[in-house]
């Protein structure tokens, strides 16, 4: 038995009972239900739907007389539709004259009511659907003429229903182009072109009996499309198929690449699945050192993530999804740390895919400009929320906001800083500005022009993830800052190994000679505060204080430093 019967005799076929009358519908559906998969309709649009929905229905069994649609009007839309046209109908009826009528337009035989014995009915059935099956044999080819390898359409529905009976097979959908076809054929002639194609698909029906299960077709002039149980390595059969190339010609070797898209996933549509097998190939088009291309997974849903959070992100600040944590700021010069400030700190709170840390989607912002759009909305917030706390707690607790390098770029950017705070009626020495240090290495003039006008309008300016940017020691002499913050990178290891120790000894060196402060991030140890604070630096920013926290948490540590300085 070859796959095709075996998977025939597999699948039950599809009936689709039409008829309103409840206690019709049962008695029918209980004579059919052993040998067939039974689907309802309780009247003509009904039926349509499903139709429409269901694929592989062999037969329909109509009723005539039913309300919203009778059996007349179902059969003179579906007699016009190409597609369900093809489904045979029976029509139910007590009405002689009925008979005639519906047999005109379209239905292939009738069925009397009240029924007559259960094997009559099944006959008459299987009689129908039996020829409808011939029919469709006759007029749709299931091999591809040259080459004997399914056609498109077949190959489709073979994998289909391949799909439909091993649910939990890993799939792969793969491409096989020839390289220079054309020339093949130019050279050497039509009926040797012809000739490669179909002893690759001998070598295919090869593969497909011996290493693989599963179905092959030619899907164009020179291309195949192989849809396979998983394999991790493509290379042995690439090699079977160029071997079994080999002695085709002695001057020009027959080049093959594959595009292979690994494990499918069952739920996109078939031809999609190939689509992407293709997209791979068609990369290494013309690259004769890469002949197996794999669909790159990650990367695609990587970009389909970030059009995602592109196209939200104007929404997203609409609804309130984004918001602003705060992480306190300790100064550790006196005995006992004293909030010092706090560094605002995006969130977005995604409606379907639920909390995204800035890394997300920072970097990509930073790619396309959206970033300022993100930053207006997190310094406005800032600025409101250290208003609403100087008011509420009478205490001034300066909020730090990371400024990015397109930010800088922009004429804009003072005016729009100084409107802020004049809004808010705060000074602008509270809001601070966290600028990274990358930033200042990639165009120092500017970056140092603008910090400096910056400074000169009372903003205090801090140097983030400072450690990673590499600043030339020259640079840094001239560079105006008011604190550099010590990356946390150099934190991390402070307390475990003396080479890290020394390191961030000789960055507080320089901050020493530059005369500003350090800001150390990324603390969570005690043992690591203590060393920092020994080598000199003077505000800690770390879980070991707290984690950002949403401003309602923040004011915990506002009460504290109010009850203190009371
Ligand atoms: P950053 O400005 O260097 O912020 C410090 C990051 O270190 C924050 O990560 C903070 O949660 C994390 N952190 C603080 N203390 C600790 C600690 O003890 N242990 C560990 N493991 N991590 C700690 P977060 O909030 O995920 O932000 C990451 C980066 O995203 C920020 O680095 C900043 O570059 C960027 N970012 C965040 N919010 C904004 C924003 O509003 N605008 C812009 N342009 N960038 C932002
Ligand atoms: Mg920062
Ligand atoms: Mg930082």
């Amino acid at each position: 038995m070859d796959r095709k019967e075996r998977y025939q005799k597999q699948i039950k076929k599809r009936v689709l009972i039409v008829e309103d009358e409840y206690i019709n519908r049962e008695m029918l559906g209980f004579m059919l239900n052993n040998a067939y998969d039974v689907l309802y309709a309780e009247n003509g649009r009904e039926a349509l739907d499903i139709l429409k929905k269901n694929d592989g229905i062999s037969i329909v069994l109509l009723d005539l007389m039913m309300p919203v649609m009778d059996g007349f009007e179902f059969l003179d839309i579906k007699q016009n539709d190409p597609e369900l046209k093809k489904i045979p109908v029976i029509v139910m009826t007590s009405d002689e004259t009925a008979e005639v009528r519906s047999l005109n337009i379209g239905a292939s035989d009738f069925i009397k009511k009240p029924y007559d014995a259960p094997e009559v009915i099944l006959a008459r059935i299987k009689r129908i659907v039996e020829l409808a099956e011939d029919r469709d044999i006759i007029t749709a080819t299931e091999r591809d003429e040259l080459t004997g390898l399914y056609t498109r359409q077949f190959f489709h529905e073979y994998a289909v229903q391949l799909d439909q009976y091993y649910p939990d097979w890993s799939m792969d959908a793969v491409s096989l182009d020839i390289d220079n076809f054309h020339l093949i054929n130019d050279l050497y002639g039509r009926s040797f072109g012809d000739k490669v194609l179909i002893r690759i698909s001998d070598l295919l029906r090869e593969l497909l009996s011996t290493m693989v299960d599963g179905y092959a077709c030619r899907y164009d002039r020179d291309m195949f499309y192989i849809y396979c149980t998983h394999l991790d390595d493509y290379e042995p059969l690439r090699k079977h198929i160029i071997d079994g190339l080999a002695d085709l010609t002695d001057t020009q070797r027959i080049r093959v690449r594959f595009g292979v898209y690994l494990n499918v996933d069952r739920n996109m549509d078939f031809e999609q699945r190939f689509v992407r097998a293709k997209r791979a190939s068609d990369s290494i088009k013309g690259d004769f050192t890469k002949r197996i291309a794999v669909y790159d997974n990650e990367a695609h849903d990587k970009a389909l993530l970030s059009q995602r959070l592109i196209s939200d992100v104007q929404r997203g600040i609409g609804n309130g999804e984004l918001v602003v944590y705060y992480q306190p700021k300790y100064s550790i010069e006196g005995d006992r740390p004293v909030l010092k400030s706090a560094e605002a700190l995006i969130r977005w709170k995604h409606p379907e895919l639920g909390m995204l840390p800035p890394g997300e989607f920072v970097p990509l912002f930073e790619q396309n400009g959206l970033i300022q759009l993100l930053d207006h909305f997190v310094w406005a917030e800032a600025a409101r929320q250290i208003r609403e706390w100087k008011d509420r707690y009478g205490v001034t607790v300066p909020v730090s906001v990371n400024v990015s390098r397109m930010d800088i770029y922009d004429d804009r950017l003072e005016d729009r800083l100084v409107s802020l705070v004049e809004e808010n009626g705060l000074s602008s020495g509270e809001l601070l500005l966290e600028i990274t240090e990358s930033a200042y290495a990639e165009n120092a003039k500017q970056l140092i022009d603008v910090v400096a006008s910056l400074r000169s309008k009372g903003f205090l300016v801090e140097m983030d993830d400072f450690g990673t940017g590499y600043s030339s020691l020259n640079m840094l002499s001239v560079l105006p800052v008011d604190a550099l913050k010590l990356d946390m990178q150099f934190v991390k290891n402070v307390n475990k190994d003396a080479k890290s120790l020394r390191l961030v000894q000789l960055i507080m060196g320089i901050a020493d000679f530059l005369s500003v402060p350090v800001i150390a991030e990324g603390v969570e140890e005690e043992e690591q505060l203590k060393l920092l604070k020994q080598v000199g630096c003077s505000i800690i920013q770390g879980y070991y204080f707290s984690k950002p926290v949403p401003p309602a948490e923040f004011e915990v540590f506002l009460k504290d430093r109010e009850s203190e300085t009371v």
